[in-house]
């Protein structure tokens, strides 16, 4: 029974469950939304690396969010989670010490510079957890934000400056973001919120260490890659759709049509713009998509795209344990400093899905993000039904038996 309940729920090492001889260590993302400067270079950067058409590009009325949600064409989506001061009273009067991230703002004043060099901001080597000491509520609003790029660097007061970017480079308004948002946050320290606030959140594929889409896909199109990853792969994929329906966070979708092209107008093979002005129809149309934690670049060795591309290091990409024990080390920090609703969400393995290689740091419930409090693979309850089933069996068997043994001949 152990065996099985390895196989379907609790903590495990998926890739060697999938058959993987003596795999890499088990990748992951770390999302820190409390640093999270809702820019949406991530999304450009993951649109741009895994060619994905536009879709949904517009304004619902209700957010300043124009990208929506995560779907077969926007693996990751910077979710803006914008609450009046109705939602903010009724969260008062429940205790919790809401945090607000503000909206940040540029200030013209700032250095115009050329572009943010990819790679400076974070890097693979020596992305680590960022500092942000805040004081405590009731104390004053002295706050540093620091991206670190040695473990025993202290906590900046300039993340340009402490990750080693040259300020005269740094995109527009890149420190002056991260300053507001700051300030966002130490105000919130010292009980000022204001009667609206912000959230900002990246959100992505969970790379379910259980993974309900993978468990239910009929014809082996998803995987689960030596990283610990789940991937699609599109010529294997028949468009069912049984894994959308399965995945227990409403990641994956499949592509209902071409869409509207690539952003960097490269169209994939099948897809694109005919000589004479049709829009062809994409080789994946009809499947499902979803984020691959970029997997072809962990072959080559190099980061997924929107890590890159994340100029606070809000999205940390490595080795899942790694993750993990820097999420541990942040929560520590913000809790150390009152914000006490901080939480960490798919860092358990003993949750529903065994946890996730996607964590994230929240600042507030699940539900406000939009994400189930308590998700729960498919498969997670199928050793207690067998065992169950086998219990109802040998009752059976017994009371069958037992019936013969009355009978007098
Ligand atoms: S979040 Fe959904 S799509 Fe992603 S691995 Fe988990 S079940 Fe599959
Ligand atoms: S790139 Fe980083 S800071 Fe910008 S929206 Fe994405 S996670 Fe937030």
């Amino acid at each position: 029974m152990s065996f099985w309940r390895h196989q379907l729920s609790g903590p495990t090492d998926p890739a060697r469950d999938a058959g993987w001889n003596d795999p890499p260590a088990r990748k992951g993302f770390f999302t820190d939304t409390s640093i999270c400067i809702g820019c949406k270079a991530c999304e450009v950067a993951c649109k741009e690396w895994n060619q994905l058409p536009m879709d949904r590009l517009g304004m619902t009325g209700a957010s300043y969010d124009n990208s929506i949600g995560l779907g077969a064409s926007t693996w990751r989506h910077v979710a803006f989670i914008e609450q009046t001061s109705e939602r903010i009273e009724a969260a008062r009067e429940s205790g919790r010490a809401l945090i607000d991230l503000g909206m940040p703002a540029l200030r013209t004043s700032a250095p115009q510079p050329a572009i943010l060099p990819r790679a400076t901001a974070q890097d693979a080597s020596r992305a680590q957890p960022q500092g942000i000491t805040l004081t405590g509520p009731g104390t004053s609003a002295a706050s540093e934000v620091g991206v670190a790029p040695t473990g025993t660097a202290a906590l900046g007061t300039d993340p340009a400056v402490e990750s080693g970017v040259d300020p005269g480079v740094v995109g527009p308004g890149v420190v002056d973001l991260v300053a507001a948002q700051e300030a966002a946050l130490a105000a919130a320290a010292t009980g000022t919120l204001p009667d609206f606030r912000w959230l900002i959140a990246s959100d992505v594929c969970k790379h379910c260490t259980h993974a309900a889409c993978l468990d239910v896909c009929p014809t082996g199109s998803l995987f689960r890659s030596e990283y610990g990853t789940v991937v699609v792969q599109d010529e294997i994929c028949n468009g069912c759709g049984y894994c959308v329906a399965a995945c227990p966070f409403g990641v994956i979708e499949r592509r209902e049509d071409a869409g509207a092209g690539t952003i960097s107008g490269v169209a994939r093979a099948g897809s694109g713009s005919a000589s004479d002005g049709t829009v062809a129809t994409r080789a994946d149309t009809g499947i499902a998509q979803k984020c691959t934690l970029c997997y072809d670049r962990l072959h080559a060795d190099a980061m997924p795209a929107c890590a890159q591309a994340c100029p606070t290091t809000s999205i940390q990409f490595g080795d899942l344990e790694d993750m993990r024990r820097r999420a541990g080390e942040r929560l520590a920090v913000l809790h150390a400093n009152g914000f006490t609703e901080a939480r960490l969400y798919g860092a358990n393995p003993d949750d529903g899905v065994g946890g996730t290689g996607s964590i994230f740091l929240l600042l507030d419930e699940p539900e406000v993000y939009g994400l189930p409090p308590d998700p729960v693979v498919t498969t997670h309850d199928l050793p207690d039904i067998f065992r169950k089933a086998g219990y109802a069996g040998l009752t059976m068997l017994a009371g069958a038996a037992l019936s013969f043994l009355g009978r007098h001949p």
